[in-house]
């Protein structure tokens, strides 16, 4: 399988590469970002053979349509390794739960920082490890987090050999306990940066940095945003899970509700999709900072400007561009790189939107590609955490009490909905507290956390002093 950038003009194929290159790399150097030229199909009886797996034996399944250079046994190890009911907490890894009659909850937040992130992220660090160690090379992660991205990417390389983290947060805008998770952090290859602005300043300090070619290359600098194609690859395995548990046979269709970002999780289950998994709908859940739920309603995406972006209770999901959402775009324009590169590089740098609506392309978003839409306010949040927890005895984060408002509006008769659970509610306490009156409860390896010594240096979002900082401390 070879990978081609979202803004390669069509038939330029000097630029292609394999899985370890782009592994390593993030963004490709024209801006755009990989895909693989084409999505591998998988047949009835692939899926057949699918549904009795476990968990990390399907991750190897799926994974290895996408990797053709990591031996395969070297590359089951990794997924026995990286999968497993000790870090994962349950032998399904994945687990579903109803709520009520077409109505389930999949959990993907029982791995060590307590959201989904770790499902992709558990497994890159020990990709990193083995590729850097093959290579006898050593890289340095630069990445944008509004909080659970940075936990799930520090917790995943710590003390791992050959790779140091230099993670950006929004300074002050993460939950004090996500603060605590990353900050607590002792270990010498872990540097926290709280950058004076909001996500998409980090985000930029990101990009500015990557597209500093030279500085790239000097410093060695990866990434783990989920830009990099290996997350969102590691994220396509659970919708294959969630799929495999609400159905009996592969002739049943499914839908996904997607608490939705940076369009990183949702966007996995659009390749899972694209793969031939019977998905019905993607439905794509948006706080207020509702960027994507405009676009999928009226075919206008609209960047909001830092002053624009709303903090929510649902801070994961406080974007006000989607970095992944360029990758959709290219498949829904028939993977026309230069009109992909026209629209994301010149009309968005210019005006700050572009706008599909007459398109036959975006006329296609729902019948061809299943995506639908919608958002979820504060008060949606609190009722809707409120009604979950009295009516079923389960207790939902803000995000997934996003997700699950929106799919209630979408609920389709015959068809099971499946809600991605993105975070455990203790990561978001005081909302929590807010609808219920009561804490959720604490896992006791996290008891005391927000007590112990921090390790963070504060800076302005200032790519040059970022820049400095990250040579000063690359021994
Ligand atoms: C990151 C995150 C999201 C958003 O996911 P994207 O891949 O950026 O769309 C939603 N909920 C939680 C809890 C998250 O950590």
């Amino acid at each position: 399988m070879l990978y081609v950038s979202t803004r390669a003009a069509s038939g330029d194929t000097a630029d292609r590469k394999h899985f370890c290159e782009i592994l390593l790399e993030g963004l490709a150097p024209d801006g755009g970002l990989y895909l693989p030229e084409h999505y591998p199909q998988v047949s009835d009886a692939m899926l057949t053979k699918w549904r009795g797996l476990a968990y990390a034996d399907l991750a190897f399944e799926v994974l290895s349509l996408y990797i053709d250079d990591i031996p395969a046994a070297d590359l089951k190890a990794i997924c026995h390794k990286t999968y497993t009911q000790d870090v994962f907490g349950t032998a399904e890894i994945v687990p579903l739960r109803q709520l009520e009659a077409g109505l389930y909850l999949e959990a993907l937040s029982n791995g060590p920082t307590l959201a989904f992130k770790d499902m992709a992220m558990q497994l890159l660090g020990n990709l990193f490890e083995y590729e850097l160690a093959r290579r006898g090379e050593e890289l340095n992660i630069l990445g944008a987090t509004s909080g659970d991205t940075g936990s799930a990417a520090e917790y995943a390389m710590r003390g791992k050999k050959g790779v140091r983290v230099f993670m950006t947060s929004p300074n002050g805008r993460m939950s004090p306990f996500q603060q605590a998770q990353m900050f607590s952090l002792q270990d010498e290859n872990i540097h926290n940066i709280a950058v004076d602005g909001v996500f998409d300043d980090c985000q930029d300090i990101v990009k500015a940095v990557s597209n500093d070619l030279e500085f790239k290359r000097k410093y060695r600098i990866g990434t783990v945003n989920s830009i990099n194609w290996a997350r969102l690859m590691a994220q396509v395995v659970y919708y294959f899970a969630g799929y495999f548990q609400a159905t009996k046979s592969n002739s049943e269709k499914v839908s996904f509700t997607v608490p939705s970002g940076n369009f990183g999780n949702v966007c996995a289950g659009h390749v899972a999709r694209s793969m031939g998994l019977p998905i019905d709908r993607l439905v794509v859940a948006t706080n207020e900072n509702d960027v994507l739920d405009e676009f999928f309603r009226t075919g206008v995406y609209r960047v909001r400007s830092s002053a624009d972006t709303h903090e929510t209770s649902s801070p994961s999901m406080d974007i006000s561009k989607a970095s992944n959402f360029e990758r959709f775009v290219f498949d829904l324009l028939g993977r026309d790189g230069a009109q992909t590169k026209a629209l994301f590089h010149d009309q968005l740098g210019k005006q700050g939107r572009f706008d599909l609506s007459a398109s036959a392309a975006f006329q296609s978003a729902a019948p061809k590609y299943g995506f639908v839409s919608g958002k979820s306010t504060h008060a949606n949040r609190l009722a809707t955490i409120r009604d979950t927890y009295k009516r079923f005895g389960t207790m939902i984060d803000t995000h997934t009490a996003d997700g699950v408002k929106v799919a209630r509006e979408h609920l389709q008769a015959g068809v099971p909905m499946i809600v991605l659970e993105t975070a455990l509610p203790i990561k978001f306490a005081e909302t929590i507290e807010e609808a219920l009156g009561q804490s959720p409860t604490r896992p006791a390896k996290f008891e005391g956390i927000e007590a112990l010594p921090k390790r963070v240096k504060v800076m302005p979002a200032d790519a040059a002093l970022i820049k400095r900082y990250i040579a000063e401390n690359v021994h």
